[in-house]
């Protein structure tokens, strides 16, 4: 045993020295990764706004569906009764009026769908979406880069256009499919430079809420079950924050471009029964809101057969009442017609082809985009932050008002626009 002792004593000697030397070894490691990954935390934060966006997350979803961070947040800040989506209630002019406080007839975006140059503009053609010709009016993060501050945008309709010839410091082009805790993450990476670098005024855009309200409707528990993903994704941001020290500091503000009502895809209004579509230019579609380019000579014989229609009520763009703030642009098209809210105005062509593709046709779903009058367009509007008020109940005031309350955030001389500071100020220290 002796000899096995003193045999073995040397290797088991050197085993042990190797165990020290690893120990040793993995301590500095731990220790240097501590130091890498304990988070530094940010001492000299200026005034800083995170814009983020829930498409189509309705006002009365906060109560309705209780998701527990947003919950906090108004608690703890400001949430208005709702706030005011402009028309029409789709989420490309709407995210545009929230940053640049213009109403679509003047930022141009009037409809997801728009038409000038010859040619029309949708969300899926991203060379339209990010050719600067169709966006109008200044959004925040030119406003600030202008003046000197730095932004940072992992999405937001208009981010990734050179709006006049200018960029968020950081932005995204738009892919829907990035989860969205890589959105809150790389966001919050952004805060991790120098004061003299760091972005301001950010966004983030979650979409979920929009896609299972369209999907299920605004009632299901699959929407539900979206507005507490989104939840989640905002508790991760305020934990990062937190962990920079800053969640006490940063300007939160969480809005919605439009709301979303229940439709079962049997309240259909064919256009084609009132008029013969050979008469129009153009015609852009979508069930909620139809926009006819009428040919020379044609809009009176056009306007004559859909002046009277059950379930979608056509106007002149002349005639449109002054409330929807849609008479004014060079966009807007001569003849639109905005279905009731539930129903669908279309084509026979349309209806067709939609019903063939899908399996469950007249099972409920949800839209948006009808008159802002409907309570069930109405949008979220919660902030927290220094610059807010603690547990205050903002009377519902428009989207146009969003623009001129971040600025005097951050200290911007805010471009020209719609909004009235006096409106909201009430909701600010
Ligand atoms: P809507 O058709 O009005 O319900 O619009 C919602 C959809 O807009 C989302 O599901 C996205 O596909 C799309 N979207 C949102 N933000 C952007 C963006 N920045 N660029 C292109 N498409 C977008
Ligand atoms: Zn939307
Ligand atoms: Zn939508």
């Amino acid at each position: 045993m002796q000899k096995t002792f003193e045999r073995m004593s040397p290797t088991d000697h050197q085993f042990k020295h190797a165990l020290r030397q690893i120990g040793v070894i993995t301590l500095a490691i731990a220790m240097l990764a501590a130091v890498a990954l304990g988070q530094q935390k940010i001492s000299d934060l200026k005034p800083t706004v995170i814009l983020i966006s829930l498409d189509g997350f309705r006002a009365d979803y906060l109560d309705k569906f209780d998701p527990p961070t947003l919950k906090k947040l108004a608690k703890n800040g400001v949430r208005a009764k709702w706030m005011i989506p402009s028309f029409p209630t789709k989420t490309f002019p709407n995210h545009y009026t929230l940053v640049t406080g213009l109403y679509p007839e003047h930022h141009g975006i009037v409809e997801n769908n728009v038409y000038d140059f010859g040619t029309v503009f949708s969300m899926s053609k991203l060379e339209e979406v990010e050719n600067p010709r169709w966006w109008l009016g200044e959004p925040i993060w030119v406003t600030a880069e202008k003046q000197g501050q730095h932004t940072g945008a992992y999405f937001f309709p208009a981010t990734a256009t050179p709006i006049e010839g200018i960029l968020p410091e950081h932005y995204r082009r738009y892919n829907g499919r990035v989860p969205n805790d890589l959105r809150v993450d790389t966001l919050l990476s952004w805060l991790d430079v120098p004061q003299k670098e760091r972005p301001t005024f950010l966004t983030l855009y979650f979409s979920d809420t929009d896609d299972a309200g369209h999907e299920f409707g605004p009632e299901s528990i699959e929407n539900k079950y979206a507005a507490w993903n989104v939840d989640r994704s905002i508790g991760r941001l305020i934990e990062g924050l937190r962990l920079r020290g800053i969640d006490q500091k940063v300007n939160i503000i969480v809005v919605s471009d439009h709301g979303m009502a229940p439709v079962d895809g049997r309240k259909i209004v064919f256009l084609d029964d009132h008029f013969n579509f050979d008469l129009a230019d153009k015609i852009l579609w979508t069930n909620e809101i139809v926009q006819i380019f009428p040919k020379p000579g044609k809009l009176d014989e056009i306007y004559d057969k859909v002046k009277n229609i059950d379930h979608s009520t056509c106007w002149k763009k002349q005639d449109i009442p002054e409330r929807l703030h849609y008479t004014d642009g060079p966009r807007v098209a001569p003849i639109v017609c905005s279905s009731e809210e539930g129903w669908g105005t279309t084509s026979h062509a349309r209806y067709k082809s939609w019903v063939a593709s899908q399996d469950e046709p007249y099972r409920t779903r949800g839209a948006h985009g009808y008159d802002n009058k409907y309570e069930s367009m109405r949008a979220t509007f919660i902030a927290s932050g220094p610059a807010f008020k603690r547990g205050y109940v903002a009377k519902p005031f428009a989207n146009v008002e969003v623009y001129n309350v971040v600025c005097k955030i951050l200290g911007l001389k805010p471009a020209p626009n719609d909004g009235d500071l006096d409106h909201v100020r009430s909701m600010l220290r």
